[in-house]
């Protein structure tokens, strides 16, 4: 298997070479088609097994093929990736900039803890895909920072760490203002019933990926 047999547009291939992958992780091979297809997606894996990519490489390739560059400012938040912790958040925002560097889409991170300033203008300017830890979306949010009219995809990252951490009211009202019409992808290392549940009222007919 390689990436090519994944029918991932060309600026990705080049952008995948340049990391230095030589071919996808179990979880790449997997999830990548039903991503491209547009399915919902429940992702049972680990950090570490390559699910960043997982979902950020189709993410990108759905955001930029067959589409015109519009300006880059004032772009609506087109993909939402939540993350429970800064440190994920940040990870994340340095895969999307690796992996989209040939596509031309703009992207940030935001998290609690440092200013809000730089956030807010990131989001004045307009991005294609935001990244954000949920207290501080929140916070944004409420302040009228935040436009999900344009929203395509939404990816909750590692939800058993949400519950953990005592994010999951705060992910729920995050996702009771997105529009419901939207390609969901869900990961999580284990599904205790109360992720199960959250996994069932969101996703709609998913595929089951695991590794
Ligand atoms: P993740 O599970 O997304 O945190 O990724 C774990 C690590 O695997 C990261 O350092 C990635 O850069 C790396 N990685 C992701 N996909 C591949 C791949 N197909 N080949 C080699 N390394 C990869």
């Amino acid at each position: 298997m390689t990436f090519e047999d994944l029918k991932l547009a060309e600026p990705l291939l080049r952008a995948v070479k340049a990391e230095g992958y030589t071919s996808p992780t179990p979880i790449q091979a997997q999830a990548i088609p039903h991503v491209l297809a547009g399915k919902d997606v429940l992702g049972c894996a680990q950090t570490g097994t390559g699910k960043t990519a997982a979902f950020t490489l189709p993410i990108l390739q759905r955001l930029s093929v067959g589409r015109p560059t519009p300006p880059a400012r004032g772009r609506p938040i087109r993909s939402l990736i939540l993350s429970p912790t800064r440190e994920l958040a940040a990870q994340i925002g340095d895969s999307i900039r690796a992996y989209g560097r040939f596509t031309g889409l703009t992207s940030a991170v935001i998290f609690g803890g440092v200013g809000q300033n730089a956030q807010e203008q990131a989001l004045k300017h307009g991005v294609d895909i935001l990244v954000a830890t949920p207290g501080r979306l929140l916070d944004l949010m409420d302040q009228g920072f935040v436009s999900y009219k344009a929203l395509e995809v939404f990816v909750l990252d590692e939800a058993d760490r949400m519950l953990d951490m005592g994010f999951i009211h705060d992910v729920k009202r995050v996702i009771a203002k997105l529009p419901t019409q939207r390609q969901t992808l869900f990961f999580s290392a284990t599904m205790p019933p109360e992720i199960q549940g959250l996994a069932n009222s969101i996703l709609k007919n998913p595929v089951r990926v695991e590794v």
